[in-house]
């Protein structure tokens, strides 16, 4: 017999680590921008995973890829060759414009990785002092949970109880390219940034920092690190958030939607003269650059592409924006976003509209207490946004 909602969300509660809080619904199937849960509730997914779900849930084109790369070879690890790996490689390289790859598996692993190529860098190019290297990154930053990352954390909850923390780490207020020229000396290796701060609640820098920064960096030798994780992959209604303002990193960070949202896969990419630091057995992972893997992230990539979807984002994202700002609520502080990117800043906190928007069938989470973030499948139709909006809308109305 079929478990109900309740008794998996008891049996999750007893046998799991209590290192998440999510809302009390189950989800046991999907499809495009809608799931169900066991009872046959349909809820719209306004979430995509973190940005994990771009593509829509379970694309066929992608489950295709899956199924048939299931049907071949799943994992060689690195020891051998692979043949989907050379082939994801050129697609990856192709769309980002850069030379080469450094495949992971997730996106705080692709972090690391970052981190550990800035540092070579400054080593082996830059000529940094043995164990001197430095990162700058931004407050507020969310770069994932492993040490590296958490060490990189302005929130002292992300940090409590596991230290001693990375050294050689310094921040600096988002979006301030003064803090950045004083931040860096002889020692800086990279600056690693978010182009918009998904975690911290939809932050956009403000307009030309990207810009600057960069030009700060190159004045510096210093590498321009764009964690592309969350915001990368046309969610912010470009196909990489950089784009809005038409640079380019050294390094660009990877995760989430490179799998399409059925299968993990990260990376750096980067040109050889970065990424040549690498040499074998100075870096890897098991499951890096696995056949499965390869195969539903060629997909994923090229559903982006054949279905437009970072131009989608952007066309719709600006419509439901439009819509959200007619909203006359004094509690309301600000609508902001790029693309179907979108946080609702209220003046309160956000959870307890996430759970009515959820008993309307739509599926929301807030990000720090007091923002709503608004993320579909990039796949959504206009029909089903515009009946997101309007529940959206009566609820916010409602404050
Ligand atoms: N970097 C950014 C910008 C993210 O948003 C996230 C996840 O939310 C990560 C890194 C970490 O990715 P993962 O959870 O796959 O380790």
């Amino acid at each position: 017999m079929a478990h109900s909602s309740q008794e998996i969300i008891d049996q999750t509660q007893e046998f799991g680590a209590k290192n998440y809080h999510p809302l009390p619904v189950v989800i046991s199937k999907a499809e495009g921008v809608w799931v169900e849960d066991p009872e046959g509730n349909r809820y719209m997914d306004m979430l995509s995973a973190y940005s994990a779900v771009n593509q829509g849930h379970r694309h066929p084109k992608i489950i295709d890829a899956l199924k048939k790369q299931a049907d071949a070879v799943t994992l060689t690890s690195r020891a051998f060759h692979n043949d989907q790996l050379g082939p994801w490689y050129e697609k990856v390289c192709k769309l980002t414009n850069k030379e080469a790859v450094l495949p992971m598996n997730t996106g705080a692993e692709a972090v690391e990785t970052a981190i550990k190529t800035a540092r070579r860098w400054a080593y082996d190019v830059k000529g940094v002092a043995e164990n001197k290297a430095e990162i700058i990154a931004c407050e507020d930053n969310f770069h994932g949970r492993t040490m590296a990352a958490v060490s990189l954390s302005s929130d002292p909850e992300n940090q409590r109880g596991f230290g001693p923390l990375l050294p050689g780490i310094k921040l600096i207020p988002y979006g301030d390219v003064d803090a950045l020229k004083a931040a860096i000396n002889e020692n800086t290796a990279g600056f690693l940034f978010e182009p918009i701060q998904g975690e911290a609640g939809i932050n956009i820098p403000p307009e030309g920092f990207l810009k600057k920064a960069l030009d700060v960096c190159k004045e510096n030798n210093v590498l321009y690190i764009a964690d592309e994780i969350q915001a990368g992959l046309g969610r912010s209604g470009k196909m990489f958030a950089c784009d809005w303002e038409d640079v380019t990193p050294d390094i660009l960070i990877l995760g989430k939607a490179l799998g399409g949202g059925v299968f993990p896969i990260s990376c750096i990419v980067a040109n050889k003269d970065i990424l040549g630091v690498f040499n074998p057995g100075s870096h890897g992972s098991t499951f890096g650059g696995n056949p499965l893997a390869c195969a539903v992230s060629v997909a994923s990539l090229e559903v982006l592409e054949e279905e437009q979807l970072a131009e989608r984002s952007l066309e719709l994202g600006n419509y439901m924006m439009d819509e959200l700002r007619k909203i006359d609520n004094p509690l309301i502080k600000e609508v902001r976003g790029k693309g179907l990117f979108v946080g609702v800043e209220l003046t309160e906190a956000a959870r307890s509209y996430c759970v009515e928007l959820k008993e309307r069938g739509l599926l929301c989470k807030e990000t720090h207490e007091n923002v709503i973030r608004f993320a579909p499948p990039l796949v959504i139709k206009k029909d089903d946004l515009d009946w997101a909006i309007g529940h959206i809308k009566e609820v916010l109305k409602g404050i």
